[in-house]
C-alpha cells in the first residue's frame, strides 16, 4: 500500500502541493485528475523519488521511503513521451531496467517475450521504435515500465498524445492488462473521462491541493463543490438560495438538502428529461452532435440557459418539454 502523507512541494512562489494525503491500496488503480498545473506530475515526481517534498512522507506499507532513491524503490513511472530509446529495438527498450538490475541475458529475454505477451506485442522483439505506431510505442512503454514487476506502476498522460478513438481503446486495454496483473497503479490524467474508466478511486487535485478522492460512483453523486462539478461537465449550474429545502431558479422550484442561504443548484444530464406532459418548456437555440445523442443548448422561459440531451437533432426555435428528476438535482455550498 501507497500513502503520501501530507507532502508539500514548492517550487519558489509556486506551490505545487500543500498537505496532500493520499492512499493506494494493493491492487488498486487510483487516478489524479486536474487541470494542468494542478500538480499532477509532481506529486508523481515525489512518490516516485525524482524530486525531495518540502514536507510530508512517502510510505509503502508503512515503511517511510522518502529519502530512498527513485531507483531502490521498486515503482515503475511512465512518462507522457514514452521516452523510449530509438537506436534499440523493442527488446532493447523493454529489457533495458532488468538488464540494469543484474538479469542474466535468458532471464531477461523471457521476462521481455512474457511482458510482450501481456501488452498484446508478441514476436516483435526485433521492431525498430521508429517502425512502431503511436499505440504500440504505448504499449512497448508500458511492457518496460511493467517488465521489472513494480510494486507501484505509475503513469503520467499514458494516452496523452494519441488521437481519440485510439486512446478510448487503450484505456480499456490498460485496465485490462492492470486487472491480470492485479497492479497497484497511480494513473495521472487530466481527462475525466479517462479516470473514470479506468480508476476504483479518482483523486482531484486543484492548485496543488486535494479536493477530493472518491470512486468514480461517489465523485458523480456528490461532487464535492463547484470545481469537481464543473470538472465532470456538469454545465448546467445555477446560483439560488435555499429556502425551507427548496431553491427558486427562477424557471423552476427545485427540492436542495443544503442550510438555507446561498448555494449552486448543479442540474446533472440525468436531471433532465424530455417529457411531452412535463411543465417545463425550453427554447432550442442550436445543437452539437455527440454520437449516440444531441446536446441540445436551450433557453428557459425566463432566459436562463439549459443544455440537454435529445435523440434527434432539434431544430432552432423549436420548443420542448421537460421534467426534472430530484435524483439529479444536486446543491453545492461550496
Ligand atoms: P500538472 O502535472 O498538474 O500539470 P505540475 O505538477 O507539472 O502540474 O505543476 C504544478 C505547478 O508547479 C505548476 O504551477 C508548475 O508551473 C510548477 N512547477 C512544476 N515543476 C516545476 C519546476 N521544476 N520549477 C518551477 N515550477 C515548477
Amino acid at each position: 500500500m501507497l500513502t503520501a502523507h501530507r507532502l508539500s512541494k514548492r517550487f519558489g512562489a509556486t506551490v505545487a502541493l500543500s498537505d496532500i494525503d493520499l492512499e493506494v491500496e494493493a491492487g488498486e488503480t487510483v487516478s489524479v485528475l486536474g487541470p494542468s498545473g494542478s500538480g499532477k506530475s509532481t506529486l508523481l515526481r515525489v512518490i516516485s523519488g525524482l524530486e525531495v517534498p518540502d514536507a510530508g512522507s512517502v510510505l509503502w506499507n508503512h515503511a517511510d521511503v522518502t529519502l530512498l532513491p527513485a531507483h531502490a524503490r521498486q515503482f515503475g513511472l511512465m512518462f507522457q513521451d514514452y521516452a523510449l530509446f530509438p537506436h534499440r529495438d523493442v527488446a532493447g527498450n523493454v529489457g533495458f531496467g532488468l538488464r540494469m538490475a543484474g538479469g542474466s541475458a535468458s532471464e531477461v529475454e523471457h521476462r521481455v517475450a512474457e511482458v510482450l505477451e501481456l501488452v498484446g506485442l508478441s514476436g516483435m522483439e526485433r521492431r525498430r521504435i521508429n517502425q512502431l505506431s503511436g499505440g504500440e510505442a504505448q504499449r512497448v512503454a508500458l511492457a518496460r515500465t511493467l517488465a521489472p514487476a513494480p510494486r507501484l506502476v505509475m503513469l503520467d498522460e499514458p494516452l496523452g498524445s494519441l488521437d481519440r478513438s485510439l486512446r478510448e481503446r487503450l484505456i480499456v486495454e490498460l485496465g485490462e492488462i492492470f486487472e491480470r496483473v492485479d497492479s497497484t497503479v497511480l494513473y495521472v490524467t487530466h481527462d475525466q473521462e479517462e479516470a473514470f474508466t479506468i480508476a476504483d478511486r479518482v483523486a482531484v487535485l486543484r492548485d496543488g491541493k486535494l479536493i477530493q478522492a472518491a470512486t468514480p460512483e461517489d465523485l458523480w453523486a456528490a461532487p464535492a463543490g463547484v470545481f469537481v462539478s464543473d470538472f465532470l461537465g456538469f454545465s448546467n449550474r445555477f446560483a439560488a438560495t435555499a429556502i425551507d429545502g427548496q431553491a427558486d431558479l427562477g424557471w423552476a422550484t427545485v427540492p436542495v438538502d443544503v442550510p438555507d442561504g446561498p448555494c449552486q443548484v448543479v442540474l446533472r444530464p440525468d436531471a433532465l428529461i424530455a417529457d411531452e406532459t412535463g411543465k417545463i418548456t425550453v427554447t432550442v437555440a442550436g445543437s452539437v452532435f455527440r454520437g449516440d445523442h444531441y446536446l441540445a443548448r436551450t433557453t428557459t422561459e425566463s432566459g436562463s440557459q439549459l443544455s440537454i440531451s435529445t435523440p434527434t437533432r432539434p431544430h432552432p426555435g423549436q420548443r420542448i418539454r421537460i421534467r426534472l428528476d430530484p435524483a439529479g438535482i444536486l446543491a453545492l455550498t461550496e
